[in-house]
């Protein structure tokens, strides 16, 4: 029985397992094998023996196969292609390991070559070009083909079919510019101010056969050691891409990397990545997948460059996209900014015509409705509006389409009513992701609805990737699912890939690599989230979009600004660019009310509405509102840019101003300055105060406004008129019939309310003292002010005896100089206005300075302490008001140590409060009962000099009784916007006009007529971008200042209205509004922007 029982015993498969051990294996020690795949790229000692040597088939420079001449760009000019070969260009010459410079010069190369005859049948032929700078092919006739980037980035152009007649020379040209993708760092750290004599060696200008099996094993090779190296210890695709990569490491070995070896190698790989991996049919298949990869290329309009090499960085960029677009069928390119396509129109037809195919075939899409991709904190909610009329009507007028998402991935935080003007310009989405680089808190959600101020929201996604210039490694598709924080609503993200911020866009490496990453998670799971190709993200936003429709998923809110808790210096740094933008957005203001009144009742025959001066004006307003250029970062020449182009804005505004008043028939007549000239108030309300209006006789002299803002008045003796005198040495007292200010050496120590008997600068407290803190971030100088500069405060003294430099009656005035070091000093002058009788403004404290400031890494800011009580201060915001905490009760409420305001900040209690107003700053703090503005910043990087000049600051302290409300918000308005003043023959006859347009009485108080225009597409208006509609029209933009719902009535002062519609800010009519005998009644809600057309008859 035995026997038979232990045949049965017996396992079938014994006889392949041996019965003994043949020799000792030893556990894999993966660290040690994970450390070796870094081998097989090796640039180093390794090249020879690993896979970067066999790359190429063959590699040839030189004559007679390559022949260099070139000629130089004199004076750092950047000529054209038809500029640079004239035939008087002398071409001299050259050769590889020349050296070009300096920094920003341009030297133009014609590149003759001739393939060698055995090269008939290579599969992929390249020119490699690399000097470390930037560059563009040229054909011979003037084509731009395809941008260089240098330092082994994008260094070859695929020499195209039509270049491959073998034997045959052929001439291309190479426009190289002397700047890397980061301008002209001075060594390792690029924010710092640039180095004006870089200079670029050519090291690279080679015919080269391409290895293409090579090549795809190394995209092979780099996304399956990022897959041993990046998923996690414990899983198993994490140890089987190890042993699948030093298998392939084997192999090569083992057939000392020949061709036949390099085939079996990628055999290898395929066992991990699939097989489809080399078309993009392998996007096909209907996976859910829920990565969208979208190609994108940030190009900043200017930053560490001036505006003329962003021109070309745009050229260079997308012809690459539309060289790649070509070749890779799966890839979407996404490209926003309508001002970079304008350039692109007007300096590369041959580009833009390339680009416009492709936004015809849907592959090249246009995206961010916007003019330039611009801050959001500082303009004006009229700027703003006018980033979105300008980019959505330059999308739709050149390829047929507006914009749905709004796209800032870079911008330095995101203002509370932008959901809303996103929504009236057509825009439903937004995009970014710069909230990832928050020092302080962590921004809790991926995908969730943004709310405004009014309610108006918008879905926003915040790629979890975290940058908007993914490199499209494995890591940034793991990222986007292991750093989604909104996982619980969807799953989904947008991944961003292509070089940027210097511009770049996708490389062909970039699509290599997503297509193996998505080769994984078809082959072996789902260990790495699917990636999907091909579609746009206006497919990724509709899907969201249906899904929160269908009620599948409920979003989460987030109410209010989105505030950035980095780059808080950027409200402050730059001060005179800053200063000009809102000096800008005044006269486009004022210019547009008045052109418009001129046009509907022109006293000057012929008169037409200067259409294109003013877009031209806006054009370059908006321009420099660009991310880097009015925050400040950017280096010393865009400064030179933008103060050109502002210089220009207000010699055009200065003469449109003049031509629209003149057509009303006002003249600059009167010279002896006996007759007062009339006062023209472009405000929405009455408008009373003190008018300076000196002659040479009396410098003096003063005129008071009353009346709806069209009489000026002479003064006449003010029953309390203003006051100052001495009380001590050194402190005076300055009087009207509302407050009394005693100023002891430069700094107010007592403001005292005289109706409301209240004091409003605490016992021992100085008011309107100068404060300087040592100013030293972190790293991003321009950009930052970090928490802890506010520690070494020092208080500035005055360093000359105060003098009364006005005596009354109409004003009083105190100057005081105080030293701030050797080479910096500011001289205050505090003064008084007698009281304006009637007048429901309470009296302000206004504060002239001039500063001479050339300081090093230091922060000039003002004082307000109060006797305030209350948690929460007030800053006005684009439209609307913005409260933040004051106190720094959590890190949320702590990060806002430094905010942003517009033309004043408020701090209310019950029954009283406090207004500080502005003439052009934007950095503001509140910190319990004290109110700080921040006046100037001395950052070193990337400019070294900015700001180092003299500063001309205005500013006021307006106590108030009561809460805050319209007379804060009208009061803001005044300070900022000048009474216009000329003389007219007849000023009776424009009573009526300068009535219309303004809310008539009884009206909500918080209710502002913001922006009187005309109809873009008027017929006797519009620039012809978009066909003109028949009839004449008013555009009106109106807001609820104050944050309540409102009701009133816009008078039209006799102007013939025939019909009349709420309107989006596309100028898209809505629903008809009466037109009644008063005028037209309006009711906005809470914070609403509302915009009316209206049809003259
Ligand atoms: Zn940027």
């Amino acid at each position: 029985m035995g026997g038979e029982a232990n045949s049965i015993m017996v396992s079938p498969f014994s006889a392949s397992y041996p019965q003994l051990a043949e020799r000792p294996v030893g556990k894999q020690i993966n660290s040690i094998y994970r450390q070796r795949l870094g081998q097989f790229l090796d640039q180093g000692q390794y090249k020879k023996q690993g896979l970067m040597d066999k790359l190429y088939h063959v590699r040839i420079s030189g004559s007679p196969h390559v022949k260099l001449h070139v000629w130089s760009a004199p004076d750092l000019s950047r000529p054209t292609f038809e500029e640079a070969t004239k035939k008087e260009n002398e071409y001299r010459k050259t050769q590889k390991g020349e050296s070009f410079g300096p920094s920003w010069s341009t030297h133009w190369f014609r590149v003759q070559f001739t393939l060698p005859e055995e090269w008939e049948q290579e599969r992929q032929v390249e020119f490699h070009w690399d000097a470390g700078n930037e560059g563009m092919v040229w054909t011979d006739a003037g084509k731009p083909l395809q941008g260089l980037t240098g330092n082994g980035n994008r260094k070859e152009w695929v020499v195209p079919k039509e270049y491959r007649e073998v034997e045959k020379e052929q001439t291309i040209y190479i426009e190289m510019a002397c700047n890397r993708m980061f301008g002209n760092p001075a060594g390792g750290d690029v924010i710092q101010p640039p180095e004006p004599n870089n200079y670029y060696k050519l090291s690279e200008a080679d015919l080269v056969s391409v290895n293409t099996d090579t090549r795809a094993l190394y995209f092979d090779f780099t996304v399956l050691a990022d897959a041993a190296r990046e998923f996690p210890d414990n899983s198993y695709e994490s140890h089987q891409a190890l042993q699948v990569c030093n298998k392939i490491m084997d192999a090569f070995i083992a057939d000392s990397g020949s061709n036949s070896s390099i085939k079996e190698c990628r055999k290898i790989a395929k066992t991990f990545l699939g097989n489809d991996i080399d078309t993009s049919k392998l996007y096909d298949s209907d996976k859910p997948a829920l990565i969208q990869g979208i190609g994108h290329c940030h190009i900043d309009t200017c930053w560490l460059w001036p505006w003329a090499e962003t021109k070309r960085k745009i050229a260079r960029s997308w012809s690459n996209q539309c060289d790649l677009l070509d070749r890779y069928p799966e890839l979407r390119f996404c490209a926003s900014s309508a001002q970079q396509y304008k350039w692109l129109e007007e300096y590369y037809p041959y580009a833009f015509d390339r680009v416009k195919q492709h936004v015809k075939d849907g592959t090249f899409q246009p995206i961010g409705g916007s003019w330039v991709e611009h801050d959001t904190n500082l303009p004006s909610g009229e700027s703003l509006v006018r980033q979105f009329l300008y980019g959505q009507r330059f999308f739709e007028s050149r390829f047929g389409q507006r914009c749905r998402t709004f796209w800032l991935p870079d911008t330095f935080g995101y203002s509370t009513q932008i959901p809303q003007l996103c929504r009236l310009a057509g825009m439903d989405r937004f995009f970014t992701q710069k909230l990832s680089w928050n020092n302080i808190n962590k921004f809790p959600h991926t995908t969730f609805n943004w709310v405004s101020l009014d309610g108006s929201q918008v879905i926003c996604h915040m790629a979890p990737a975290e940058t908007y210039t993914a490199e499209a490694n494995l890591g940034d598709v793991k990222r986007s699912v292991t750093q989604h924080k909104s996982m619980d609503q969807d799953p989904t993200s947008l991944l961003v890939f292509g070089k940027g911020d210097g511009g770049g866009g996708p490389t062909f490496g970039h699509v290599e690599k997503l297509r193996r990453c998505r080769g994984i998670s078809d082959t072996v799971g789902s260990v790495l989230p699917r990636v999907q190709m091909g579609r746009s993200v206006e497919d990724f936003f509709d899907r969201l979009e249906k899904k929160a429709a269908t009620g599948e998923t409920e979003f989460v809110t987030w109410y209010g600004e989105l505030y950035f808790e980095l780059h808080r210096g950027t409200y402050t740094t730059q001060a005179a660019n800053k200063r000009n933008n809102r000096k800008a957005e005044i006269l486009l203001h004022d210019i547009e009310y008045l052109a418009t009144l001129a046009t509907i009742d022109g006293k000057k025959k012929g008169y037409k509405y200067p259409k294109k001066e003013i877009d031209g004006m806006w054009e370059n307003v908006l321009l420099c509102q660009f991310h880097d250029c009015l925050p400040g970062s950017s280096i010393e020449m865009c400064y030179d840019d933008s103060d050109e182009l502002y210089a220009k804005v207000f010699k055009t505004g200065g003469n449109l101003l003049r031509e629209a008043m003149e057509a009303l028939g006002f003249d600059d007549g009167d010279g002896d300055g006996k007759v007062l000239p009339k006062a023209v108030n472009t405000l929405g309300w009455e408008r009373k105060g003190l008018l300076h209006l000196p002659t040479k006789e009396e410098p003096g002299r003063y005129g008071l406004v009353v009346d709806g803002g069209m009489d000026v008045v002479p003064p006449y003796c003010f029953a309390d008129a203003a006051s100052v005198k001495q009380s001590d040495e050194n402190t005076f007292v300055l009087k009207n019939k509302d407050l009394e200010i005693v100023v002891e050496n430069g700094a107010i120590t007592s403001l005292y309310d005289i109706k409301s008997k209240r004091e409003v600068v605490p016992k021992g407290s100085k008011a309107n003292q100068l404060v300087i803190f040592d100013d030293r971030p972190l790293y991003w100088q321009a950009w930052d002010v970090e928490v802890y500069h506010l520690n070494p405060r020092k208080e500035l003294h005055a360093t000359s005896s105060t003098t009364i430099t006005e005596s009354g009656p109409e004003r009083v005035a105190v100057s005081t100089t105080t030293q701030i070091s050797d080479k910096s000093w500011i001289k205050t002058t505090i003064s008084l206005a007698a009281s304006i009788p009637s007048s429901n403004q309470p009296s302000q404290v206004e504060v002239d300075a001039e500063v001479e400031w050339h300081e090093t890494m230091k922060f000039l800011k003002v004082e307000f302490p109060t006797t305030i009580t209350n948690t929460s201060a007030s800053y006005e915001t684009q439209f609307g008001i913005v409260s933040r905490p004051n106190h720094y009760n959590t890190t949320w409420d702590m990060a806002k140590f430094e905010v942003c305001c517009h033309k004043w900040a408020d701090l209310s209690e019950h029954g009283y409060g406090v207004s500080v107003l502005n003439d052009s700053k934007y950095g503001f703090a509140t910190v319990g009962n004290v109110m700080r503005l921040s006046l100037l910043r001395a950052p070193k990087a990337p400019d070294a000099h900015a700001d180092m000049k003299r500063h001309h600051i205005r500013w006021a302290i307006m106590p108030h009784a009561g809460g805050l409300d319209e007379r804060t918000v009208r009061a803001g308005f005044e300070f900022n916007f000048p009474v216009r003043t000329a003389h007219h023959p007849d000023p009776r006859s424009l009573d009526g006009l300068l009535e219309a347009f303004k809310f008539r009485e009884g009206s909500s108080p918080g209710l502002v007529v913001d922006t009187v225009k005309r109809g873009e597409d008027d017929e006797d208006v519009s620039n012809g971008d978009m066909p003109a509609k028949k009839g004449r029209h008013v555009i009106l933009r109106v807001y609820d200042s104050l944050g309540g719902r409102g009701r009133g009535t816009i008078g039209l002062g006799g102007v013939r209205v025939s019909k009349a519609w709420k309107c989006n800010l596309l100028e898209d009519e809505g629903e008809v509004v009466e037109v009644g005998e008063e005028g037209i009644e309006v009711e906005l809600r809470a914070f609403e922007v509302a915009s009316y057309k209206l049809r003259l008859v």
